[in-house]
């Protein structure tokens, strides 16, 4: 019998889900709020390593995720002029049979993630969010917009970067901050070469292109963006061309296709580390709203998904609650804080044009840490 018997999720994005479908399996009633009243996300990638495939198989989801998804095995690391330098095998960690890593649309991946979520019997409702909670030693009263309220043993806030939850437990003391950098991203046709993610090393950021199905991969590239500038659709795609001026080899090529601004998504990189416990009494945080970083080792919600499984596996797991969490945390911390903290480093290194920065080296340690059991 589990102590816990019914939480509430903040949030509908990668991590609150997964969380749904863990807790779910486990036999516990999840009810799940999300802030958007329709229910979409935005349509680019994203790349999940060989960690994210192991967790898929212990989430249940594996075959319908692969079918969503774009398998490959290594990662390919090439000079600013295309030259390859070097292949970094992956792991299949979820078995021999199943690939090493994914490039996985947004939309395919919420696709099989929400439709699995409701499949397994979470409640959700759109357009809603909570509005305060009060807690005792045996639950959680939480009030939500629409008026209602509702009681509740956990209530697990995933709701990303610009946590609500993380308000209503830490005040102000944790707010997102302005890297210093952006991210630009282009969907292309996959070109015949790009069975892998490649990473193009750059002049003054990198550039990457990673495969998402047959026909399709996208381009993306960092730059430093020191006054964090508002970009109006109608210079997007030749801002984007500049920002990739000084690559050669297919890079170079691409760069010369990117003409339609509606089809560049700009985004400026922030970032939040809660650097305590990511708890309070029955309300926990996971995810970006604990440790939202930068894409720059491709783990951001690699760290959700397995907060996810480490949840559900520590809630069931006995003890009190106050015991639970603070195995999770445990299991969580660390390892969260080495991606965190490592993605802003090579952003870092990146601005400071750092030839000494051995990126190569740092993606092979990512790896090699993500590669050990949660
Ligand atoms: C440019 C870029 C590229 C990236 N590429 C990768 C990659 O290749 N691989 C990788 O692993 N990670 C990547 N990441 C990181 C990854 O996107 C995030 O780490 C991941 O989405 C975190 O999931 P989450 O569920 O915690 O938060 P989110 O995905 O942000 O989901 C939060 C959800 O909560 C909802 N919400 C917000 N506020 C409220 C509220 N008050 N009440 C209810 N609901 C609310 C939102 O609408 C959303 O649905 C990238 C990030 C960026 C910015």
């Amino acid at each position: 019998m589990n102590s816990v018997s019914n939480v509430l999720i903040v949030g509908g994005g990668i991590g609150g889900l997964c969380a749904a479908i863990a807790l779910c399996r486990k036999g516990i009633a999840v009810d799940l709020v999300e802030l958007k009243s329709e229910w979409t996300v935005y349509g680019v990638g994203i790349i999940q390593q060989s960690n994210v495939v192991r967790e898929m198989h212990r989430l249940g989801l594996l075959e319908a995720y692969l079918d969503a998804a774009y398998a490959f095995e290594d990662v390919g690391i090439y000079s600013v002029e295309g030259e390859p330098l070097v292949r970094i095998p992956g792991h299949r960690l979820a078995g021999p049979q199943y690939p090493a890593n994914v490039g996985i649309s947004r939309r395919a991946l919420h696709k099989v993630l929400s439709e699995t979520a409701i499949e397994l019997g979470t409640q959700v409702r759109l357009g809603t969010t909570l509005e305060g909670f009060d807690q005792d030693d045996e639950g959680v009263t939480v009030a939500f917009t629409d008026g209602s309220q509702g009681r509740y043993q956990l209530v697990v806030g995933a709701d990303g970067l610009f946590s609500k939850v993380r308000g209503l437990l830490f005040g102000d003391k944790y707010q997102p901050r302005f890297t210093g950098q952006s991210v630009w991203r282009y969907n292309f046709p996959r070109a015949a070469g790009i069975d892998h993610l490649a990473n193009y090393q750059g002049p003054s950021g990198n550039a990457g292109l990673v495969p998402l199905a047959d026909d399709l991969m996208y381009l993306f590239t960092t730059s430093h963006e020191p006054t964090n500038p508002r970009m109006d659709e109608s210079v997007l795609a030749e801002e984007m061309r500049k920002r990739l001026e000084g690559f050669g080899g297919l890079i170079g090529q691409l760069r010369e296709q990117i003409t339609n601004g509606a089809e560049v998504v700009y985004k400026p990189l922030e970032a939040v580390f809660v650097d305590e416990p990511w708890y309070s009494g029955r309300v926990l945080l996971i995810g970006d709203a604990a440790h939202a970083t930068t894409p720059h080792l491709g783990q951001g919600a690699g760290m959700a998904i397995e907060d996810a499984v480490v949840l559900a596996e520590e809630i069931t797991a006995g003890g009190t609650i106050q015991e639970q969490l603070k195995r999770f945390i445990e299991r969580r911390f660390e390892r969260c804080k080495f991606i965190s903290e490592n993605s802003l480093m090579a952003g870092e290194k990146e601005i400071q044009r750092d030839p000494a920065f051995d990126r190569i080296g740092l993606v092979k340690q990512m790896l090699e840490v993500t590669a050990r059991p949660i």
